[in-house]
């Protein structure tokens, strides 16, 4: 059941990526390559002066895992504080490598739990987390992320 959730949501957002653009008057840039999978991608995010993330958007090629991670990230960092994007990037890192189990730890990932499985593709957890570790490295204002 979860599988098909995963593969249904993974294609849709792959056909369909939200935020995919150049995100004019960003704050926030970090460019991310995944040299395994080729998957190579920008991250943009508009921080405020209060601390919330205005806007996020993402663009560069890679495969349906990465493009999707990188669409679903955009739309749930939306409104989020600093301090909340680094809490579900911890969380999302986690569930990717399965060290959390959605069913049954308290997290705030929402949608994001169709990743849940992933952890089963080693090979595909890099394409998974690309986004958002250089969603991180824009954050902390590193340019540039290798998943290497
Ligand atoms: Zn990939």
């Amino acid at each position: 059941m979860r599988d098909e959730l995963y593969q249904q949501t993974i294609l849709e957002h792959n056909r369909s990526p939200r935020n995919f653009k150049k995100l004019e008057g960003a704050t926030h840039v970090a460019e991310g390559y995944n040299p395994l999978c080729g998957d190579h991608l920008w991250v943009y995010m508009k921080v405020n002066a209060g601390g919330i993330i205005e806007e996020a958007a993402f663009e560069g090629s890679g495969c349906a895992i990465s493009k999707a991670s990188a669409s679903m990230m955009t739309m749930a960092l939306k409104g989020k504080t600093i301090a909340e994007a680094n809490l579900l990037f911890d969380e999302f890192h986690k569930l990717a490598i399965g060290e959390l189990k959605p069913d049954q730890q308290p997290n705030h990932l929402g949608k994001l739990t169709v990743f849940s499985g992933i952890w089963q593709y080693p090979a595909r957890v890099k394409c998974a987390v690309l986004s958002w570790h250089t969603m991180h490295g824009a954050l902390e204002k590193t340019k540039t992320v290798s998943t290497e």
